[in-house]
């Protein structure tokens, strides 16, 4: 048994013993300077402990944290999970970290230029023309794209009020599209994956706005006629919103803006190396074609004579959708690793992206078959065996006994289009040897579940706990303290 295992699981006012006390300040304010009105009536109910124990109390808290620098995070939907230490190296360095939110143009020169040149980057690696980085996360970015989409109609005169969704789409599209005030029309997948043309034709119409798809998609699958569902998009007046979450398994191959996108995004915090989860800072950069270019949020970063400036007033601005500029530390993350990497290296990071998945994918399909057995891109989508789920096990089961052979567990139960779904992303940045122990874990639990099913069904055993009442933990949250 390791220290985690035997850790001992009471919260901090519970280990609190009266009279126990860390370090002891001399009291240096005179309470009675104080305004009595504003002085507590009652001692906080903070926990009482020792120095040493409420060090050790968080020390022990923070190594039973999952983390990519601890642990193989296979999780789907996620994309990269790399967070180059240089990152931290520049974003704080001092002539960045110290610029105030309202410093004036003149002296924040060096970030509009990092702002400016960025921007200029990822237009070029997407084929895009212009491009906002202040939305500041993928949803952020989905409504921002949406509300230009949504303005550009206006402008025309033209009253289009659907977006068609597939139903391989990330769950965010459809949220968004209702957010932004208008209809989302779902549309089935076809058996291998991937939007069936017809359908996709027969749901198009004067009123359709936007196609929101997500590409690759949530089944880690390319639309292989991307080209076709553009053409008829476009021919219909309708634009093409591509959900770009998941670039990293295009980048440096293809450019969406070669194959019609109109209006992308990109999450920095996923493609481009920035931390990500527990709901932010991130960025969910967004790139346009020249056409949708003055519906762009202000305010707009330009080049001038002499340096760089920032425009407030553009008449068909959707407006300001975050104030100042942005997580600023994330974009000067984003823009470290990209300046890193040259166009050789790009592509590099996405051929091994997709080759780590469909190693993973090819050497567990005889337990795991894969959904659509199709190649895929940066993710595959697995599903328990035919053997296993006659003796019960299910997706679940393999995700929590993952955790007792010290992996995280994959995305599970997502996309929901798949039965008993497993996803895993492996990325671009895991190795051979991680992959194999992966792989070969994985095995061992398959074999587990067919010799001895109530091992799997117990999972995890060496956890500090063990199965929740997921449901009963949503609603009935426990707020003692
Ligand atoms: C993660 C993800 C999103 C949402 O991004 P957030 O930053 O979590 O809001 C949207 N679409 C896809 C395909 C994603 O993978």
């Amino acid at each position: 048994m390791n220290d985690i295992q035997k850790f001992d699981t009471r919260l901090s006012v519970e280990k609190s013993k009266d009279g126990k006390r860390g370090v002891h300040f001399k009291r240096t304010i005179d309470d009675h300077s104080i305004d009595s009105k504003y002085l507590r009536k009652t001692e906080p109910k903070l926990p009482q402990m020792s120095e040493f124990d409420a060090v050790r109390h968080f020390t022990k808290l923070s190594k039973m944290n999952f983390s990519v620098d601890t642990h193989f995070y296979p999780l789907g939907s996620c994309t990269m999970k790399y967070n180059p230490k240089i990152n931290e190296e520049t974003s704080s360095m001092t002539g960045f970290a110290s610029v105030h939110p309202l410093a004036l143009t003149e002296c924040a020169q060096g970030t509009l230029e990092i702002i400016y040149d960025m921007k200029t980057r990822l237009c070029e690696l997407c084929g895009m023309d212009d491009a906002t980085l202040w939305p500041v996360a993928g949803a952020h970015g989905e409504f921002t794209g949406v509300l230009v989409a949504k303005k550009h109609f206006e402008v025309k005169g033209e009253l289009r009020d659907e977006i068609i969704v597939p139903d391989s789409a990330h769950g965010t599209n459809p949220a968004t599209v209702t957010m932004a005030g208008f209809k989302t029309i779902n549309i089935k997948s076809g058996a291998d994956g991937r939007i069936d043309l017809n359908v996709l034709k027969q749901n198009l119409n004067s009123k359709t706005a936007v196609l929101m798809l997500t590409l690759p998609n949530t089944l880690g699958i390319f639309e292989t006629h991307i080209e076709d569902i553009i053409k008829l998009c476009h021919d219909n007046g309708t634009l093409v919103y591509m959900d770009g979450a998941n670039m990293n398994a295009l980048i440096g191959l293809v450019k969406p803006g070669d194959f019609g996108v109109d209006i992308m995004h990109l999450n920095l915090h996923k493609t481009f190396s920035t931390p990500h989860g527990g709901g932010g800072p991130g960025s969910g950069a967004i790139l346009v074609k020249k056409h949708l270019s003055d519906y762009l949020p202000v305010p707009i970063v330009v080049k001038k004579e002499g340096g760089f400036s920032v425009e407030e007033n553009r008449p068909n601005t959707i407006g300001r959708i975050k104030a100042f500029f942005t997580n600023t530390a994330v974009l000067l993350r984003a823009y470290t690793y990209m300046i890193m990497h040259g166009p050789k290296e790009f592509k590099e990071i996405s051929e091994n992206a997709i080759i780590n998945a469909n190693y993973i994918k090819s050497k567990l399909n005889k337990y795991y078959p894969a959904y659509a057995n199709e190649f895929c891109m940066h993710e595959c989508v697995l599903t328990p065996s035919k053997e296993l789920e006659e003796k019960g096990i299910k997706t679940l089961d393999i995700a929590k006994r993952l955790l007792d052979y010290g992996f995280h567990a994959p995305t599970v139960y997502f996309p929901l289009i798949v039965h008993e779904a497993i996803m895993i992303e492996p990325t671009e940045t895991e190795n051979k040897d991680t992959i194999d122990a992966f792989i070969e874990t994985m095995i061992k639990i398959y074999e587990e579940g067919i010799n001895n099913p109530e091992t799997l069904k117990n999972a995890p055993h060496t956890m500090p706990v063990k199965r929740l009442d997921e449901v009963k933990a949503a609603r009935e949250p426990n707020l003692r303290w």
